[in-house]
């Protein structure tokens, strides 16, 4: 290797950023962090920029990139400062980046994500709305620009890790019958459905198993974050949603499976520690050490699997009804949860709601043709502003 792989690591100051920066840490000859961003968090980028020395560093807020930029020079870091929305995607299509790990959460992600595409990188994805609100045109401009994706979604990385070499000339051809995506049913799995109407935002994100972001945590506990990944499984792996079955697995240490035509179940199991896929993704299709432990299966004892509550978790259907309907429905879909977790992480939407924003959203916005990133994005706007008036309307005149 002539010099070390150059990462743009777009979400720096997030959980998925941090592991990131703690995997590319362990390997300084192999990865140089080139590009770090974050959204309004100018002081956690500033002490991100004295220690890592990047030589971009973007802030989505306009004030705070400005800010930024003076202390950087203060303190003698020569790291480039970028602003705004066309910051990021600078960092994310520079020339000198190889690698972009698009971990930034939401809509907001898609714009850097896809200009890594079309600029051919190699993606390590985290940010699956963006793929679930533009699959298509991602997918698209992947091929077409001879970009890489791979998967950082625990789940996906399973499955990539579980299929053959050859699997993107379709699954049919490589014998798959199903992808079994398991998810661990999140902190109210077993909780009396009357005692979640009083949940607040931190019990909704004390997560059993993983340590996450506070959005991705609130998905989780409605399993809409399940019902995303359905969505990016159709996408990442061409695969039918009929193929797609969701298995409820408490633990999280088997991360999903594929069964192949003759019987055979493959799975991939690891600590639930997001270090594994993306150290996994990083070095494709080399292996490093990522500093995550042995499994100690002894210890663990037993493995449990149960199947999804449709009932309890609505989401879940209401991903196989999008993914039918087509069109600009997922991007309605993600915009309309954005909005609801937002308010209800705000104080302003009952947990038991969050649902019932989405399906309003659903009825209120009309599915058209996504032939262009415009429809996607025009879409996502109508959705927060139906999502934005259910939120606001009294609990008896939700839908
Ligand atoms: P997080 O909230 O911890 O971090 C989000 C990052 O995005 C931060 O750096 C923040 O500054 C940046 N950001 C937020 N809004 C932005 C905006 N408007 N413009 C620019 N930057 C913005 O989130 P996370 O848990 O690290 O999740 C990141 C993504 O990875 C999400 O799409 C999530 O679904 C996915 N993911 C996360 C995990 C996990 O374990 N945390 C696992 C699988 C997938
Ligand atoms: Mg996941």
């Amino acid at each position: 290797m002539s010099r070390p792989v150059n990462v743009a690591v777009l979400g720096a100051t997030g959980s998925i950023g941090r592991s990131t920066l703690d995997v590319i840490g362990r390997h300084p000859d192999r990865f140089r962090v080139f590009a770090l961003s974050a959204n309004t968090q100018s002081e956690e980028l500033f002490e991100l920029c004295v220690t890592l020395r990047p030589r971009i560093a973007a802030l989505a807020d306009v004030h705070g990139a400005s800010a930024l930029k003076l202390r950087l020079a203060a303190a003698d870091v020569p790291t480039e400062v970028l602003a705004g929305e066309g910051g990021l995607v600078s960092a994310a299509a520079h020339p000198e980046v190889d690698v972009v790990m698009a971990a930034i959460v939401g809509a907001a992600g898609l714009p850097p994500t896809l200009a890594a595409a079309r600029a051919g990188k190699k993606i390590l994805l985290a940010n699956k709305e963006a793929l679930v609100m533009a699959g298509p045109i991602l997918m698209g401009a992947v091929r077409e620009r001879g970009a890489q994706l791979l998967p950082i979604d625990s789940e996906h990385n399973a499955i990539f890790q579980c299929l053959p070499p050859h699997a993107a000339q379709g699954l049919e051809a490589c014998g798959v019958r199903r992808i079994l995506l398991t998810g661990s049913g999140g902190p109210f799995r077993t909780r009396a459905l009357a005692d979640l109407a009083a949940v607040s935002p931190d019990e909704a994100c004390a997560h059993p198993t993983w340590n996450m972001g506070r959005k991705i945590s609130v998905d989780s506990a409605t399993m809409m974050n399940k019902a995303l990944e359905i969505i990016e499984a159709h996408w990442l792996f061409g695969a039918p949603p009929s193929r797609i079955e969701v298995v409820v697995h408490p633990q999280s240490v088997v991360h999903s499976m594929v069964e192949y035509a003759d019987g055979s179940v493959i799975a991939q199991l690891g600590h639930p520690d997001m270090r594994t896929p993306i150290a996994q993704a990083l070095a494709y299709p080399e292996r490093i050490e990522a500093g995550v432990p042995s499994l100690d299966l002894c210890r663990l004892g037993a493995l449990t699997f149960e199947a999804p509550d449709f009932k309890r978790f609505r989401a879940l259907a209401l991903a196989y009804d999008v993914l039918a309907a087509g069109g600009t429905a997922p991007a309605i879909f993600n915009a309309a949860n954005e909005v609801a977790v937002a308010a209800f992480l705000q104080g302003e939407l009952p947990f038991v709601r969050i649902t019932d924003v989405i399906e309003a959203g659903l009825a209120r916005v009309p599915v058209s043709a996504a032939a262009t990133i415009e429809d996607v994005l025009e879409a996502d706007r109508r959705a927060r502003a139906a999502a934005g008036a259910t939120v606001a309307r009294p609990v008896a005149r939700l839908v």
